[in-house]
């Protein structure tokens, strides 16, 4: 029986690669928790992103936690105003390259392509290129880690004034406001 997807992660970040890197949630708290626990977890999320492929191996599932980390880090490096390891830039890059996705417009809207030979290394270059789209875009400086209680996870600042805090109002937004009211 498949899991219901939204039980087991959180997908409302806009940002398809920073969606990703939210696989592990409570990153600056006590106890961070692995989502992708294990092969068929990493199907699921994949085929909720609109990347659907048939099986995933014990090898595909190291692969796409090792991407995931290095946009982890790499992103929180740009945030921090810091450089990026060149390890984890060398890991991103090399993953993008590796990729065979092909982008295509269905019913108005962006899907992808996978090969049916390779459809995990194809997703998993459709997740580096995302990173390496916003990582290096022109909105790079609106790369923020979140500051709600133990979360530290990433996303893209696209308010006005630059001044979002939070990854996502629901929850880590929600906390804050709740915990203040409760202090007061
Ligand atoms: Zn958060």
């Amino acid at each position: 029986m498949t899991e219901d997807v939204r039980r087991v992660f959180r997908m409302d970040n806009e940002v398809l690669a920073f969606r990703f890197t939210a696989t592990v949630s409570d990153r600056a708290g006590r106890t961070p928790r692995e989502r992708l626990t294990d092969a068929a977890r990493l199907k699921l999320w994949l085929g909720a992103a609109g990347l659907d492929v048939t099986d995933v191996s014990p090898t595909g599932l190291k692969g796409a936690l090792e991407l995931r980390e290095a946009i982890y880090r790499i992103g929180s490096a740009i945030a921090a105003g810091e450089r990026p390891r060149s390890k984890d830039v060398h890991t991103l890059n090399t993953i993008a390259a590796a990729g065979h996705a092909k982008a295509a417009l269905e019913h108005e809207r962006a899907g992808w392509h996978l090969t049916k030979t390779t459809p995990v290394r194809d997703a998993l270059g459709v997740l580096a290129t995302d990173a390496i789209r916003i990582l290096g875009g022109p909105e790079r400086d609106r790369v923020k880690n979140c500051e709600g209680p133990g979360c530290a996870g990433l996303f893209l600042d696209t308010s006005r004034g630059a001044n979002r805090r939070w990854c996502s109002m629901n929850t880590c937004g929600n906390k804050v406001k709740k915990s203040r009211s409760a202090a007061r």
